[in-house]
């Protein structure tokens, strides 16, 4: 049995991030004491970073989001901060999307355990609680502002796997939907399906967890709310989804999620195609498991106009096909959970191909 954690503290509510300069100077306890800020690249420029409560010996990273973190990535960050600072910041604030959150969780992890990023890299690895850190989304549906892991792509072993760990759990998040009312439209609706996804995933797979069932099932009424409606970006939609989002993280700290997470992260990691999309073009095709959920998923395309690129592995080789199955195939854990322990049996590599060339 699982001893479960959640977040402990959050606050919810439009306006809500101007309680940010508060919660961080209860973390100031000595005049050298610095934070570390990484935020999404969308923001550089913008009047928001400008009113961050920054203070001078305080760091301010932006985070590229023109491919989801790596590995190395987040090693090159952590090299440099050492290279700037001898002593752990009190506090690590991550502000954006899927991306800027988890670099976060991973710096935080790795300024108190030291070592590579890798080293952490599946279940329950990490040793010691990581730096403070504050989680503040501005698109909503990864549920990373809640769950108690962050992805990171790992090209020398050709696999995206996560630091999975009650310690890459955020301290605090700040929720305040007013950050999303910028998001595009296409991304708002892949990223926000990640929700739905994770939850149909959850809620489909053979372990159950009484609370994570209850939290996908709340998640999932608002997800149907929000993209069976005319206006999914409206002003108390954008509210729904990023509530929808944080218990759709919470409840995958009880479950796993299914098919769908691990053909996409094997299009994440041979053809660079980011979480959010790469979970609706494989969605787009999950007749034969998920037939309800994918005819949901259609019916949602459709009433909201999102476009879904084609042919994504039409000019792949033999070699590349053998790749996507290699990445797939790695995730085991969520794939008993939707299939049979045995799911090689279910899930063959002709199969994996076949859906793969449909996408
Ligand atoms: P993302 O972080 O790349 O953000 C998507 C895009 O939206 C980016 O271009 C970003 O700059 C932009 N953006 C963010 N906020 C914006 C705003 N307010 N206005 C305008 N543009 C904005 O993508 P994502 O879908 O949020 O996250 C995907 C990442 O999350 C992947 O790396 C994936 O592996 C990871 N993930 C983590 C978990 C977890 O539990 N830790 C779960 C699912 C996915
Ligand atoms: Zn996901």
């Amino acid at each position: 049995m699982t001893n479960s954690k959640n977040v402990c503290y959050y606050i919810f509510g439009k306006g809500s991030i101007k309680m940010l300069p508060k919660l961080l100077n209860s973390r100031r306890t000595n005049y050298t004491d610095y934070a570390i800020f990484l935020v999404d690249s969308y923001f550089i420029n913008s009047q928001f970073v400008e009113g961050l409560p920054k203070q001078q010996q305080d760091m301010l990273y932006f985070v590229s989001t023109v491919d989801e973190p790596t590995t190395n990535d987040i090693d090159s960050l952590y090299e440099d901060i050492l290279q700037k600072k001898n002593s752990i910041p009190c506090c690590v604030v991550g502000i954006g999307g899927g991306c800027t959150l988890d670099t976060a969780k991973a710096i935080s992890n790795l300024l108190t355990n030291g070592g590579n990023a890798e080293d952490y890299q599946g279940w329950d690895l990490v040793k010691a609680p990581g730096v403070y850190k504050i989680g503040i989304p501005t698109i909503s549906g990864t549920g990373a502002e809640s769950s108690r892991t962050c992805v990171l792509i790992n090209k020398n072993k050709n696999m995206k796997f996560g630091m999975n760990s009650e310690y890459s759990i955020f301290d605090q998040l700040i929720l305040d939907p007013d950050l999303t009312a910028t998001v595009p439209r296409n991304q708002y609706f892949y990223t926000g399906m990640d929700t739905y996804i994770h939850c149909i995933e959850s809620l489909k797979g053979r372990h159950r967890h009484p609370i994570a069932d209850a939290f996908s099932e709340q998640a999932l009424i608002l997800c149907k709310t929000v993209f069976g409606s005319t206006d999914m970006q409206c002003s108390e939609n954008r509210e729904k989804l990023m509530v929808a989002s944080y218990l759709g993280g919470c409840a995958i700290a009880n479950s796993y999620v299914g098919i769908v997470h691990p053909l996409s992260a094997g299009l994440s990691t041979v053809l660079n195609i980011h979480h959010g999309l790469g979970n609706c073009l494989v969605m787009n095709v999950m007749e034969e498991f998920y037939p309800e959920e994918t005819l949901e998923f259609h019916e949602f395309v459709k009433k909201q106009g999102v476009e879904l690129p084609k042919g994504i592995t039409a000019r792949l080789n033999e070699e590349g096909f053998d790749r996507l199955y290699e990445s797939t195939i790695i995730h085991e854990k969520p794939l008993i959970n939707a299939l049979v322990e045995d799911f090689k049996t279910i899930l063959t590599k002709s199969k994996v191909i076949e859906i793969f060339k449909r996408i």
